[in-house]
């Protein structure tokens, strides 16, 4: 019997499924078992569109199409809980099975402290997440630095601190440190971010601290919540997937590798707000004033989700037609959203100003968390 807080190597035992995986294939088993036993009315996940660089989201409700979302996509930046608030009617009316990275997971509760979706309608598979690379500095990172056409691309890892490409003609990997004093590599939200084991999603599923003959065919599973433990249960006694007692050396090892990156998220974290910290505000009010006002940043945060209207109707104290807007337009959002915060680097990814929000709201976040709680990560909720 699978139990809350159980750590196993988990694989599908679908080939076609491995086959396409990224480390065995249990997420998109555990996902292809829950649609085919009506768990769940979809799977809401991640395929790749036109290339590697394009993520996108989809909803699958047969099973035979799960096989389309198996493989992690690095440069899949987007976030998808907002999305289930604007398209899938907050889960209100279906039960749905998520993939989701540590900020997707984030970005759930906090709309669901705002009673904007069901979680008791969602299943969180949840993965671990080192970083991602957004697709137009992945695009002029391999063309500059690998050397590569970004075209000939056909495959992108992120493994042992290098990100790693395929290609025709071969592979190269650089290590991720490198490309990043030279202003490529990860987002910089996500070089702060320290959720990299979602352990307020029913399961956390990985690679790292999978060791020995399993190393790259199965994924270390923790589960998270009852939930999650009944829904691996089941999927293990059907035969869909199959499990082995995680190795204690493996365990030592994740615990490890989480416990360095949580270090680096605080290098970034002194850099970046350090940089910042002499004059937050000046620095604010200097970049902002090239907004031109297209409302993107409130349309995609996953905090803001009432103010969005608000802002956007009535244009709260906010004179109509100012290009750019009265500082006022960025002091609310900011005043609104900052102490909610969760760094998942939406407004700043998608301004067409490339200002960079997320620095600003994580910043002001960051401080509010020496002082009140919950801290950014905890989420106040229990499994
Ligand atoms: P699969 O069966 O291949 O299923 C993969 C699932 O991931 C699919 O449901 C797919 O929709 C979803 N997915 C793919 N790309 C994204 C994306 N960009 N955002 C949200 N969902 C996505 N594990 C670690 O231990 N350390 C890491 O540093 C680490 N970094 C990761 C970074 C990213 C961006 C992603 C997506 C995953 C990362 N993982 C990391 C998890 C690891 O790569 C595997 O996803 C995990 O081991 C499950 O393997 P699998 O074969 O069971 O998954
Ligand atoms: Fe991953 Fe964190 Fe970046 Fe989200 S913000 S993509 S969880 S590193
Ligand atoms: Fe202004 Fe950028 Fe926000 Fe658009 S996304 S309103 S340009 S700050
Ligand atoms: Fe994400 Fe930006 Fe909203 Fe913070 S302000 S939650 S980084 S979109």
């Amino acid at each position: 019997m699978v139990k809350k807080g159980d750590m196993v190597y988990a694989w599908t035992s679908d080939a076609d499924l491995a086959a396409k995986a990224e480390c065995g294939g249990a997420v998109s088993g555990i996902l292809k078992f829950a649609l085919e036993n009506k768990i769940v009315d979809a799977v809401f996940a991640i395929k790749k569109g036109q290339d590697l660089y394009d993520a996108v989201p989809t909803l699958i409700t047969d099973p035979a199409e799960i096989k389309n979302t198996a493989g992690s996509l690095h440069c899949g930046t987007l976030l998808l809980s907002k999305l289930v608030k604007k398209y899938l009617d907050g889960a209100n009316n279906m039960k749905i099975a998520m993939t989701v990275k540590g900020c997707d997971m984030m970005g759930l509760y906090e709309l669901a402290k705002r009673k904007q979706v069901n979680l008791d309608n969602i299943v969180m598979i949840g993965v671990n997440c080192g970083g991602t690379v957004s697709p137009v500095t992945a695009r002029k990172m391999i063309r500059e630095k690998f050397e590569v056409d970004p075209d000939k691309v056909t495959k992108e890892e992120i493994d042992k601190g290098q990100f790693i490409i395929e290609y025709e003609g071969g592979h190269k990997g650089i290590s991720i440190d490198e490309l990043e004093d030279e202003g490529f590599g990860r987002r910089t939200n996500c070089r702060r971010c320290k959720l990299k084991v979602p352990r307020q999603a029913d399961l956390a599923c990985g690679n790292w601290g999978v060791i020995g003959d399993k190393a790259g065919k199965a994924t270390f599973v923790e589960v998270c919540s009852e939930k999650g433990a009944d829904l691996l249960d089941k999927a293990e006694k059907a035969g869909a997937i199959k499990t082995e007692a995680a190795n204690p050396k493996g365990i030592a090892i994740r615990g490890k590798v989480e416990g360095a990156m949580f270090k680096l998220g605080d290098k970034w974290r002194r850099k970046d707000f350090g940089a910042l910290a002499p004059g937050l505000w000046d620095t604010i009010n200097k970049e902002t004033s090239r907004c031109i006002k297209c409302y993107s940043c409130i349309e995609n945060c996953p905090v803001c989700s009432t103010l969005a209207e608000d802002l956007i109707g009535k244009s709260l104290m906010v004179t109509g037609g100012e290009i750019p807007p009265n500082p006022m337009f960025h002091l609310r959002r900011f005043a609104h959203i900052s102490d909610s915060c969760i760094n998942c680097g939406q407004c700043e990814e998608l301004c067409p100003m490339d200002i960079p929000l997320a620095l600003f709201s994580h910043a002001i976040r960051t401080e509010g968390d020496n002082v009140f709680e919950a801290k950014l990560g905890e989420v106040g909720y229990k499994n």
